[in-house]
């Protein structure tokens, strides 16, 4: 439970992380709030010869729109954004999520992008930035490239960051028209992660028909993913209950479901069907 020796540096600017990144590659590791690196670093899981503190960097925390474009700040806490007026006006999915996240102590030092760069197949983030159709930034020696939401991530616990790249920001279009969004988790008993968590994000047309869907599913599978075809089952219908619970069916569709001592693959498939089926429900009855 201790931890192998390391050193540490706080780095000042984003140009300093990446060049020491770039110095001491793999020897090196990011860290953000430490709620997933430290506990691996604990079971030796993880062992790096240097910890890049991103703590300091005070430009890499912020929630601001911009030119039709929410942009959230890889450093910014659970709890900032749980908080965020800004956040309850224009995108409340991301409140409501970070509300679901672990407890006060990890929503006031976890980081949405440590979140997103750890890819647990159970967190909570990951189905909130697919339902929004988000972007992230990602920095590099050379520059930044920027990548969807839905090709970052790319298996258990691995993403598309590229060794000496960092997480800069996540951001997505700011929702017009009758907007209506839900975040419905099934925590574990033990650890609170999801045994299943849907995000939902629909936009309804002025007739009432669905205009778009995000549908975001977390611990399901080996990761978090877009329910494509309960998506689909959606766009130009009215939202009634039967074509929302028809939708739902195919909130697991192909996908290899995870299975474990406490949910097998079929329960969490079921599970899956009937939260994206409830979330359609709060989302619709939320569209104003
Ligand atoms: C008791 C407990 C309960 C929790 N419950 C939940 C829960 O219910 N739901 C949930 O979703 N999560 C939960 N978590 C995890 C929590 O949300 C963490 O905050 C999150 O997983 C990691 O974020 P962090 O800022 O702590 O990152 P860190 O632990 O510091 O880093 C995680 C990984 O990401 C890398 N990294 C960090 N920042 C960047 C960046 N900007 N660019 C590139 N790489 C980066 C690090 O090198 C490391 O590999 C829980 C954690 C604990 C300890």
């Amino acid at each position: 439970m201790i931890p192998a020796n390391f050193d540490y540096i706080a780095a000042k600017s984003l140009d300093e992380a990446l060049s020491l990144l770039a110095k001491h590659k793999d020897d090196a590791k990011l860290l953000a709030g430490g709620h997933s690196l430290l506990p691996a670093m604990k079971l030796r899981l993880a062992q790096p010869k240097l910890l890049i503190d991103l703590g300091k960097i005070k430009d890499l925390s912020y929630v601001k729109e911009e030119g039709g474009q929410v942009r959230i700040g890889a450093m910014t806490t659970h709890f900032e954004i749980e908080t965020s007026d800004l956040l309850r006006r224009v995108c409340p999915l991301l409140p409501e999520t970070a509300t679901n996240l672990g407890d006060m102590q990890v929503r006031n030092k976890g980081t949405i992008g440590g979140s997103l760069a750890h890819s647990d197949p159970a967190a909570d983030w990951p189905a909130a930035v697919l339902a929004v159709d988000a972007e992230l930034v990602l920095a590099n020696p050379k520059g930044e490239r920027v990548i969807k939401a839905g090709d970052f991530f790319v298996d258990l616990l691995t993403t598309a960051l590229q060794p000496g790249e960092v997480l800069k920001e996540i951001h997505f279009a700011t929702a017009k028209g009758r907007v209506g969004q839900a975040y419905l988790k099934v925590r574990h008993p033990a650890s609170g992660f999801a045994v299943v968590g849907i995000a939902a994000n629909l936009t309804l047309d002025p007739s009432g028909k669905c205009q778009s869907a995000g549908i975001g599913v977390t611990g399901v599978g080996l990761k978090a993913y877009r329910a494509g075809a309960a998506e689909n089952a959606l766009k130009g219908k009215s939202p009634d209950a039967k074509t929302l619970a028809a939708a739902a069916e195919h909130a697991a569709d192909g996908v290899e479901t995870n299975s474990d001592l406490f949910a097998s693959g079929e329960y969490r498939k079921h599970l899956a069907q009937i939260c994206t089926r409830r979330a359609l429900e709060t989302a619709v009855s939320r569209a104003k």
